[in-house]
């Protein structure tokens, strides 16, 4: 067994911090901004110190690679994101980065054998925060590979015209002209060159602190469906028209997220979870019944099943009338879940128990570039505890210590797969 180095580890989380620091303890760092080019020009800095071949390809993912023994080898790759939300924290995706880093750090400084190359990998426009959606570059460059639903919503002219969240303007396809890192197609991430993928996330969940583990090893994730909900109503004046009379699409729609959670809990299930997160109310004026609103509803479990059954009550809904208001409810997308790679999964748990630390198997709840990966090469993902299972938000922290236990774990993994 090898380990990584503790102290490595902490010199990168707080060198990367800096990296688009907001001021409070957390970063703002969009994807091809210029704090994301001062993140991608320290990955490149350190990789080229230890020997790494630095390669870009046409929609600006970094692969740095240290050789193998044989050169006729597919390479192993571990990657993560270098973007942030607005005011995001200083581990979702860098973390994925610093570890495959770490990891070629330790392979070079210790002389570690290996037949296949080793790449370390920074994904593109993960968050999508700047230009949407999330997953971005994965879904366009995995694109030929993925069920056609979800494809649909990644064709390489779309994405290229995503336009700014923050002006409006600007678009995803210009800020990659301008990076400089508009690189090459032939490098892309593809199953003629690439054996397999392994990425370190943090949990962005609590379920590994409270159980006192620090590493999950990851099985899939988790399928989802997402529905809109509309309310039907009619605008009236709030001062002179009479309760029993109206028809408030706001009243309605709040009786009915009372009611799909009444109804969803009944089910049972501790390990289901769903969300309406977003609502959009018109007039949206404090002098008017409303007489338009829509809010949506995000589901996952993993098992088919189950989310038919929460389904079932969502579309239930539908149909009657809530408030006096006409509804409707319409599917906005769904996937099934994902389970990653059998073999790699292996490696991993076995490399976990191998070390002696504290780890457990976890299903992820959120979509990672792994994910899109996992139907194009042979992928999986290992999970760090975050402290209060906070992410996207500037209190996430995960401890250097448990990192560092993260990083391990993939390098022991990755080896495995080296010998296989
Ligand atoms: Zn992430």
């Amino acid at each position: 067994m090898y380990e990584c180095s503790l102290e490595r580890m902490t010199d990168k989380i707080t060198t990367f911090s800096k990296f688009g620091d907001a001021g409070h303890g957390g970063i703002t760092r969009y994807t091809l901004s210029p704090e994301d080019i001062e993140a991608r020009q320290e990955f490149q800095k350190r990789m080229e110190a230890i020997g790494a071949i630095i390669e870009v390809d046409d929609v600006a993912n970094m692969y740095a690679t240290l050789p193998g023994s044989d050169p006729n080898a597919k390479r192993i790759v571990m990657a993560s994101h270098s973007d942030s939300v607005m005011n995001g924290g200083n581990y979702d995706g860098i973390l994925g980065v610093m570890s495959a880093m770490e990891v070629l750090e330790t392979v070079a400084d210790q002389k570690i054998e290996h037949k296949h190359p080793l790449t370390a990998m920074i994904w593109t426009n993960e968050e999508g925060s700047l230009y949407p959606p999330a997953m971005m570059v994965s879904g366009i460059v995995c694109y030929d590979y993925l069920p056609d639903a979800i494809k649909e919503k990644f064709k390489y002219e779309d994405m290229m015209k995503s336009v700014s969240m923050v002006d409006g303007e600007d678009t995803f396809g210009a800020a990659l002209e301008r990076s400089g890192y508009k690189g090459d197609k032939k490098y892309r991430l593809c199953p003629d060159n690439y054996k397999a993928m392994f990425e370190v996330h943090i949990e962005q969940g609590p379920i590994l602190e409270d159980a006192g583990n620090s590493v999950g090893v990851v099985d899939c994730v988790k399928g989802m469906f997402n529905y809109r909900f509309h309310f039907y109503g009619q605008t009236v004046h709030a001062g002179t028209f009479p309760m029993p009379k109206r028809q408030d699409a706001l009243f309605a729609a709040s009786q009915t997220i009372c009611y799909l959670h009444e109804e969803i809990d009944k089910l049972g299930y501790s390990d289901l979870v769903y969300t309406t997160g977003e609502i959009v109310c018109h007039p949206n004026i404090h002098t008017c019944v409303p007489d338009h609103v829509d809010f949506c509803i995000d589901v996952r479990h993993e098992d088919h099943g189950v989310l038919d059954q929460v389904l079932a009550i969502v579309k239930s809904c539908a149909g009657k009338e809530w408030a006096g208001c006409r509804c409707e409810v319409k599917k906005m997308w769904n996937r099934d879940t994902v389970y990653f790679d059998e073999e790699l999964f292996g490696y991993c748990k076995e490399a976990a128990a191998e070390t002696g630390y504290k780890w457990q198997v976890l299903h992820s709840g959120a979509g990672h570039d792994a994910q899109f990966a996992n139907y194009v090469l042979p992928s999986t993902m290992l999970f760090v505890q975050s402290k209060d299972g906070f992410s996207h938000c500037e209190p996430e922290y995960s401890t250097p210590e448990h990192c560092t236990e993260g990083a391990t774990i993939m390098l022991n993994a990755v080896l495995k797969a080296d010998k296989a």
